[in-house]
């Protein structure tokens, strides 16, 4: 995982945007003696040398440092038990500054445009003073095959833009932890200043249920002409859109995803929307030639007006914090239940038992969970 070493080494950007406006901004006011705010500071090397306090963190990420706000990621990404409970501090004391930004949570297929569109959206934005973060969810990374997301080059012009902080999912841990932890990223981001956070996930998997359930807007990215099944897009996924954007309307492409559109709108209408108040569109868009990408951000600033309006984004995020405090534990307990000694002896041999029928199910679930509480369950 990414220790410090690992972030020198991968977190080359967030070291060379370190002289940025606001990073240098905030460092500079609280170390004036810092004279050079477009190299790599003195302050980011005296940190990379110990652990960094709660203090410094808190304090560096408070003043928009984005050498000190990637450490803190990588902090909340450790595997290790002492870097999660001083994370969790951290969290507790930045709590109150967040939740000021817009979450969008953005999926589609590998290849449909996401991080194309994020790189235009994204600079529109901070072209009009926004502060943007990236995070991603890439559930290939899990894996050792490397991932689907991560191995090239990606928004070239965000990445190099000082109002854009861009984080690469986490390579190591389960689908639910590296959710959890893009979680915490995102309230580290918005402590931080930034005033809009796109998680992205590819649109493989149980991964998109995970961004639905952490952001206020989701939107789905497709293609014209490829059909459903092709895209891998499941009805389900469909449903939890909040609006659809056909991308690569572009060229000899503009007819078929005017036809697109009509097809999703006409598909989109059969289906079940659970916000009130809200129809999801569906829109056109390139994202090469940057057109209809401000149509789509206007959508999402009107469901964001129509949802502050009518109560609904307060309470969804009210949930979603009880969820997230639940999955924690759930999580959480699944973790201290692989890792049990006797468990994890016990394990694999009774998975066999089950699975060729020796032993039933639920008489091997009770076995493990006695040997886990180290006494007798009478009920399952
Ligand atoms: P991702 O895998 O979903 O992040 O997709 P990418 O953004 O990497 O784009 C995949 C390919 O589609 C790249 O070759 C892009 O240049 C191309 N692409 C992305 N957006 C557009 C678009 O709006 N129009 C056209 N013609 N090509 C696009």
């Amino acid at each position: 995982m990414h220790d410090d070493k690992d972030y020198d080494a991968h977190g080359g950007a967030e070291s060379g945007d370190e002289g940025t406006a606001r990073g240098s901004e905030g460092r500079l006011e609280v170390r004036p003696g810092v004279t050079s705010p477009g190299s790599t500071a003195p302050s980011f090397q005296r940190k990379s040398r110990r652990d960094m306090s709660i203090d410094e963190h808190v304090e560096g990420i408070l003043a928009g440092d984005r050498v000190v706000l990637g450490k803190t990621i990588t902090l909340i990404e450790s595997l290790k038990p002492e870097h999660n409970r001083k994370a969790l501090e951290v969290m507790e004391r930045i709590l109150p500054h967040t939740g000021n930004s817009i979450r969008v949570g953005i999926t589609g297929v590998p290849g449909v445009g996401k991080s194309s569109f994020i790189e235009a959206l994204g600079s529109s934005l901070t072209s009009r003073g926004h502060h943007i973060a990236v995070l991603a969810i890439d559930p290939s990374s899990q894996r050792s095959s490397g991932s689907i997301m991560g191995d090239k080059t990606r928004m070239e012009k965000l990445s190099v833009d000082p109002a854009a902080f861009i984080r690469p999912s986490p390579s190591a841990g389960s689908l639910g932890g590296v959710a959890r932890k893009t979680r915490e990223a995102m309230l580290v981001c918005e402590a931080a200043g930034f005033d809009v956070i796109f998680v992205e996930t590819v649109g493989v998997g149980q991964s998109e249920t995970m961004v639905h359930s952490m952001v206020d807007f989701f939107l789905l990215l497709m293609l014209a002409g490829a059909g459903d099944a092709l895209q891998g897009i499941k009805r389900g996924i469909m449903e939890l859109a909040d609006a659809v954007a056909i991308n690569k309307a572009d060229g000899d492409n503009v007819d078929n995803a005017a036809r697109a559109r009509a097809e999703y709108e006409m598909a989109l209408h059969l289906m079940h929307y659970p916000i009130p108040d809200w129809s999801p569109p569906v829109l056109t868009c390139s994202a090469y030639r940057r057109t209809g990408i401000d149509e789509i951000w206007q959508k999402v600033q009107d469901f964001r007006a129509v949802m502050t309006d009518n109560g609904w984004l307060q309470k969804k995020r009210r949930e979603q914090a009880l969820a997230w405090m639940r999955d924690s534990i759930s999580q959480s307990l699944q973790d201290r239940f692989r890792t049990h000694d006797a468990v994890a002896e016990l394990l694999p041999v009774l998975e066999r038992a089950v699975s060729s029928g020796e032993l039933p199910p639920l008489l091997a679930a009770q076995r493990l969970l006695e040997a886990f509480f180290e006494e007798e369950i009478s009920t399952l």
